[in-house]
């Protein structure tokens, strides 16, 4: 049996450096990730005992805090699921952990001048799980046998870039890890972690509900008794050594809100997280009635990396049934738009036994579910009235989370959620909601005006928006993915429709400049302009006419009302469908000079050539104004050079534009009559 050399991968030896070198006072905490990976182990494997009874020891699942004062080592063992050998390589050799990437990228974005500041801001904030006993150790082994196999395994490192691998000898699964404890030295907070009151202290501390014991040997003197049980004079008392538990256990969601700090429910958090920052918003409460339950969730500060993985998000809500672990499922607990929430639901009537099978169409299930949804609605709704910062906080990280609410059919929570849902909008550069919307619309104005688009920067140049602003009517800008779907099923909000400003026609009547009598010379007879425009845009939109919607610029590109969006159609490809080419309408403005002007060219009977580079001209225009993707950029730089042509008299280059053949004569030169556009070309 040989002894294995194996390396760290580069961002662990990143990690560890940090650790052996940490200036973090705090070093008190390597004892609650400790503790915490333990109590997560013997859940699993508790979890896996409802399948394979055999799986459960027959002793009761705990933890071991050990302690040689004289070899100065501390050891913390659980009876728990252990690491098969690839898990121990998998999991204690590279980075699989959120905290610790996330932890190492927001280090690689300090100067390296903050970096030791910033190391030791970002331990606490992250914590490194169990890299952060290298903070207290000079060498570090861990004995581990998976549950269900007879192989141990010893894994030791001194955190100098390799560890080794070899068998070992193990009675029972589970794991032990063993620090080698570096000298005390209090200044800089290495405390005496062989001494039994201050492992009592830290783990009251940190981890006082975690939900098995914590046991540790204690030594206590015993006065010696006579026979009426009183102390015998002159006889020292007798050491006698006996098991403590440390930890209360007693589960934090079953105290009434008013007994329990803040601090306690954020130690929880990090317990049940695994983050260390704070969260955003803590939600206790207990349902009483037919059913009853206690649920204390949590909404996190950062949203997770795996967000959008849905099948991968992990340590989101856990089950307990009267106060036992029994699965880490949140699909039956929570619908997909909550996926973010943090904690516990534990329903008192369920039975130990039950099933995933079971908890998808279990009454009581659907009551509690509902119930956390309600509280949890609720607790953002205090947010968005008492702590707008935090709030829009909220929906910065998990907005595009809580509007798949929106989308999704079958949630009755549709009200609850546009009462909370924020937006981007043309009026201040703050998220507003909706009421704030209502609040400061024009009293006949009828609708919430929204557009859709890919992002701020580009939405808001959109000419779509022109006469909006002229009128004084604010538009809400939304840019996340899912909001097309949403916004798709037209809901209303406190009787008020939202309406798209890109689909359907919209006629804002008169701006207040048209009623003062200014500038509101009649549209010219267009007739003869749309036809042709229609005619050399055929391929590309559904029609051409005048917009009600544009002050500024020449041109836009719009939707009928039941049209799929362009967004919407691009997502669909990307989700390997293959939906329907949707061609859009091109609206122009009729009061725009070049507009004017194309109209006389058409009347006079300009050469086709030239309308048609205009045409092709515009309609590239509207794409680009609205933030879009050309979709044949060569072809469009191309019209470009020879619209440039045009205007310096000389005869475009490809007399023939790329696109569909006109029923005019084709080959025309640019040679034409008029000399503002189009000039004599000296060929
Ligand atoms: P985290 O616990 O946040 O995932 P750690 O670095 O502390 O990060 O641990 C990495 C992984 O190692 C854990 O996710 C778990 O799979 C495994 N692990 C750590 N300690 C134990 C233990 N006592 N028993 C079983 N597995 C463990």
């Amino acid at each position: 049996m040989t002894t294995e050399q194996h390396t760290f991968t580069a961002e662990v030896q990143e990690i560890l450096n940090l650790m052996v070198h940490s200036l973090y006072s705090q070093k008190d905490i390597f004892l609650r990730e400790l503790i915490s990976n333990s109590s997560d182990a013997l859940d699993r494997l508790r979890v896996e005992g409802h399948s394979d009874p055999a799986l459960v020891p027959e002793g009761e699942l705990e933890i071991r805090l050990e302690v040689d004062a004289e070899a100065r080592t501390l050891s913390i063992s659980d009876n728990g699921i252990g690491m098969s050998r690839g898990e121990v390589v998998e999991n204690i050799g590279t980075i699989a952990r959120s905290g610790s990437r996330e932890f190492l990228s927001a280090l690689r974005q300090k100067q390296a001048g903050e970096q030791d500041a910033a190391t030791a801001d970002l331990i606490g904030q992250f914590g490194v799980g169990f890299y952060s006993t290298f903070m207290v150790a000079e060498r570090v082994s861990l004995v581990t046998r998976r549950a269900g196999t007879d192989e141990a395994l010893r894994w030791e490192s001194t955190g100098d870039g390799t560890y080794s691998l070899d068998p070992a000898d193990r009675a029972y699964a589970g794991t032990t890890i063993t620090l080698h404890l570096k000298p005390t030295d209090e200044e800089d907070g290495l405390r005496d972690y062989t001494d039994q009151f201050v492992l009592r202290e830290i783990v009251k501390k940190h981890s006082d509900f975690v939900a098995h014991p914590i046991r540790m040997k204690v030594e206590r003197e015993e006065p010696v008794l006579d026979n009426a049980g009183n102390p015998v004079e002159g006889v020292l008392p007798k050491k006698v050594v006996e098991d403590e538990t440390l930890n209360s256990m007693k589960a934090i969601w079953i105290r009434s809100k008013s007994e329990v700090s803040a601090e306690e429910y954020h130690e929880f958090y990090r317990l049940v997280s695994h983050d260390w920052q704070d969260p955003l918003a803590t939600i206790p409460a207990a349902m009483e009635g037919a059913f009853n339950a206690r649920i204390l969730l949590y909404i996190p500060s950062k949203a997770p990396f795996d967000l959008y993985h849905r099948e991968r998000v992990t340590k989101s809500v856990q089950l307990y049934v009267k106060r036992v672990h029994i699965m880490d499922d949140w699909k039956a607990l929570l619908p997909e738009w909550l996926r973010f929430l943090k904690g516990v639901i534990d329903c008192e009537d369920l039975s130990l036994n039950v099933s995933r099978e079971i908890l998808q169409h279990d009454r009581q299930v659907k009551a509690i579910r509902s119930f956390a949804v309600k509280k949890t609605l609720e607790a953002i709704d205090r947010l968005k009235r008492d702590e707008p910062e935090k709030m829009r906080e909220l929906w910065r990280e998990f907005g595009a989370v809580l509007k798949e609410g929106l989308a999704a059919a079958e949630d009755d929570y549709r009200d609850r959620l546009l009462g909370v849902t924020l937006a981007a909008s043309t009026v201040g550069d703050e998220l507003t909601s909706l009421d704030d919307y209502l609040a400061r619309m024009k009293p006949d104005q009828e609708a919430i005006y929204f557009l859709v688009g890919n992002s701020l920067d580009a939405i808001r140049q959109s000419p779509l928006l022109e006469s909006f602003a002229k009128r004084g009517l604010e538009v809400l800008l939304f840019t996340d993915p899912v909001d097309e779907f949403w916004l798709e099923r037209e809901p209303s909000y406190k009787d008020k429709k939202l309406v798209s400003i890109s689909k359907g026609e919209i006629d804002l009547g008169e701006t207040p400049e048209d009623a003062d009598g200014e500038d509101a010379s009649p549209p010219p007879a267009l007739d003869g302009l749309l036809q042709a425009l229609r005619t050399y845009l055929q391929d590309d939109v559904k029609d051409v006419r005048v917009s009600g919607r544009l002050t500024d610029s020449p041109v836009c590109l719009v939707g009928d009302a039941n049209d799929l969006s362009p967004q919407l159609e691009q997502m669909m490809r990307q989700l390997g469908q293959d939906p329907p080419k949707t061609k859009r309408i091109l609206e122009i403005n009729s009061t725009h000079p070049f507009i004017g002007k194309l109209s006389e060219l058409e009347a006079g009977n300009a050469p086709t050539s030239a309308l048609e580079i205009y045409a092709r001209m515009l309609y590239g225009q509207a794409i680009l104004a609205e933030g879009g993707t050309l979709p044949d950029p060569g072809a469009y730089s191309r019209v470009l050079m020879d619209v440039a042509q045009l205007a310096v008299g000389v005869a475009p280059s490809s007399s023939e534009p790329s696109g569909p053949a006109t029923d005019a004569n084709d080959n025309d030169s640019a040679t034409t009559d008029e000399p503002s556009t189009a000039p004599p070309s000296d060929a």
